[in-house]
């Protein structure tokens, strides 16, 4: 089939299964409300959890900095806002190394094809975030995927023979559900097969654990491996990974997803120094997000869809079909409130969902006007 035909098969088989993806123009956005096209609402949808994309500090640590590193770390583009990140990421998380990125989904496109050879297996969470996923797919490696947050079954398939090495793959909070991985039970289960264990926690970096250490210091788990993003809580935008010092020599001398890439700004770099801080010294927002999640599922408890069994910052509606995922996501806009409706494939088929997030931005008001949406929208 041509290029034309098969693109076009493909846009007719999406549009068919109300599965069509629309980018709206957003015309301004500070994490609590969203203007779209001109219109205003609450806005629920962000994964700017503790508000600090909005920050002044932060905002002013974008400022101090270069709006292009120039080159690849490995040329010119490594500069001391770079490497004072790096240091205090390494300190604050308790490894030996971090390594930057410009995003989350290079992150762990660069861990996994880097590591998995012929022989090696990947086991990993079904639910495992895509960018993680579609990287196993693609590597010599043999992928296995196990059933979401069950050890039994990661231990099943860990039982399996495998004449090369093993790397467990699993997120701290997961991106669609909200619910956290039991990340002392796959570790222990990882240490007795010998195999590695790669954490991304990109929902759980900055909003849970001790100083928003995120999900692992929280679990008391020290993962071999620990992404963690910083287009979530940071506010802000890229990537590190945690390692030791051999790791992290082996990264820099081949992984081309640094070598051959523009380093991250030095603005970015510097606002994310400034975030950091805000984020260490960030428990009145963490409890302020914290009683809006508590707000939002005592108030949801009447509801008609199911909440998911979610302590974090993102609440899943499940609403099942895809037309009605959207039908319901356009009422809560009439009501002034922004969700989007996630369909497949981003879910499995059958769960489409509303992804409601909260941040600590919001303030009770806007949580009882969405509650109030949702239980009109529940009656009609
Ligand atoms: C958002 C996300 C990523 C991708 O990070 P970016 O920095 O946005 O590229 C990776 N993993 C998980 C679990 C995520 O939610």
């Amino acid at each position: 089939m041509s290029f034309p035909a098969r693109m076009a098969q493909a846009l007719e088989a999406r549009r068919a299964a109300a599965g069509w993806r629309q980018r709206r123009l957003v015309t301004h956005n500070d994490t609590r409300t969203l203007e779209v096209e001109g219109k205003s609402y609450r806005h629920f949808s962000s994964n700017d959890y503790l508000g600090l994309s909005q920050h002044p500090a932060v905002i002013a640590g974008w400022r101090q900095g270069a709006p292009g590193a120039g080159a690849s770390g490995h040329v010119t583009g490594y500069s001391r806002c770079h490497a004072e990140l790096e240091s205090q990421l390494a300190d604050w998380l308790g490894y030996s190394r971090a390594l930057l990125f410009i995003s989350g989904f290079a992150a762990n496109q660069a861990v996994v094809h880097l590591l998995a050879q012929k022989q090696d297996r990947l086991i990993a969470d079904r639910l495992a975030h895509a960018s993680l996923l579609d990287a196993a797919s693609h590597t010599p490696a043999e992928l296995r995927r196990f059933h979401h947050n069950n050890v039994d079954s990661l231990t099943q398939r860990l039982a399996s023979s495998c004449s090369g090495e093993t790397l467990v793959i699993t997120e701290g909070i997961f991106s669609m559900d909200g619910d956290s991985a039991p990340l002392a039970a796959i570790a222990a289960a990882t240490r007795r097969a010998d195999g590695w264990l790669l954490v991304d926690d990109a929902h759980g970096i900055g909003v849970v654990g001790e100083q928003g250490r995120g999900s692992c210091w929280q679990q008391d788990v020290r993962p071999d491996l620990l992404v963690v993003t910083f287009g979530k809580a940071f506010g802000v935008s890229g990537a590190a990974l945690l390692c030791d010092d051999a790791t992290a020599d082996y990264f820099l001398q081949f992984s081309r997803h640094l070598i051959y890439s523009t380093a991250m700004p030095p603005a970015q770099a510097s606002a994310l120094l400034a975030a950091l801080g805000e984020i260490q010294r960030g428990d009145a927002l963490r409890q302020r997000l914290q009683d809006n999640i508590q707000r939002f599922r005592t108030g949801a408890a009447g509801l008609p869809w199911s909440l998911m069994p979610s302590a974090s910052a993102i609440q899943p509606l499940i609403v099942g079909e895809n037309g009605a995922a959207l039908a319901l996501s356009q009422r809560l806009a009439q009501a002034g409130c922004w969700v989007s409706a996630i369909r497949p494939p981003t879910v499995p088929p059958g769960t489409a969902r509303l992804r409601i997030t909260l941040t600590a931005a919001h303030r009770p008001d806007d949580i009882d006007a969405l509650l109030e949406a949702l239980h009109d929208a529940a009656g009609e």
